[in-house]
């Protein structure tokens, strides 16, 4: 066997070593089985909805989003066409709707790996017109992504359709790609994590994240998180539909009344 050869066989072992030890998925149910896998050198990516948070009630939660895009979708409109018709009420609605964290450990455990110094950073394909909403959200469950980011500066990422760095959070928007978004975020701002432990309710955004972060030497770890599948469902259409009529309505006194004797807020 020549050297040449050798060397050929050596560079592909080392191609497959390093592809099959860099990344791998796994799927949990609890933040807990999440926790032993980051160390010192590891930045903690977490999605928002169904992750972090899910909406506290019927009217604003990510399922009811999903329940009218796929009502337009099944009259002929393409994923894309449908998600721009449902946003601006998207976008209205979560102004005023609440949050609730999808686990209960999950926040504490994010508050004690920032105090061990770990990089944590959201990471959610919100567009940038819900920041001031997310960062409302975000902060009304005692958490902040800022202590803990990469980088303390705001920006956009060049894309096709509008992103947003701001207060440790990277907005990608609907229509960009988690993993590509984070790419270039990466290069903007000149840095290279050792490993990255990605959280995320869907398969497919670990899975497409796993995919970006391919030969660029980083450890990769996607998280499918399906704790939001286990939990108390919180949608239900006709709750949403309920609810939405006193949005934006003033209340005649009597009716105001009635709703409180009832014990309704
Ligand atoms: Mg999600």
């Amino acid at each position: 066997m020549g050297i040449k050869f050798l060397r050929i066989l050596f560079c592909v072992a080392t191609f497959l070593i390093t592809f099959m030890t860099e990344a791998k998925i796994i799927e949990t149910v609890t933040i807990e089985n999440i926790i032993p896998l980051i160390d010192d050198d590891t930045w903690l990516l977490v999605d928002l909805d169904n992750t972090t948070f899910e909406g506290k009630q019927a009217l604003g939660h990510t399922e009811w989003f999903y329940d009218k895009a796929h009502a337009k979708m099944r009259n002929g409109m393409t994923l894309e066409e449908a998600t721009r018709e449902c946003y601006p009420e998207w976008i209205e609605v979560q102004k005023i709707c609440p949050v609730k964290p999808v686990e209960e450990a999950f926040i504490p455990a994010l508050v004690l790996m920032k105090q061990r110094g770990i990089v944590i950073m959201g990471l959610t394909h919100r567009q940038p017109s819900l920041v001031d909403s997310t960062l409302r959200q975000v902060a009304s469950l005692g958490l902040n992504f800022l202590d803990s980011a990469p980088v303390k500066t705001t920006f956009a990422v060049p894309s096709e359709t509008p992103t947003m760095y701001i207060q440790g959070i990277l907005f990608t928007g609907e229509f960009n790609k988690k993993g590509e978004i984070f790419v270039r975020f990466l290069s903007i701002i000149n840095q290279q994590p050792k490993k990255i432990v990605f959280i995320d309710d869907k398969r497919s955004h670990v899975e497409e994240v796993e995919m970006a972060l391919m030969g660029l030497g980083i450890e990769y770890i996607g998280v499918h998180y399906t704790a939001i599948e286990h939990v108390e469902k919180v949608y239900s259409p006709e709750i949403a539909e309920f609810q939405h009529k006193f949005l934006n309505k003033i209340l005649s006194n009597d009716g105001a009344l009635l709703l409180m004797q009832h014990g309704l807020e």
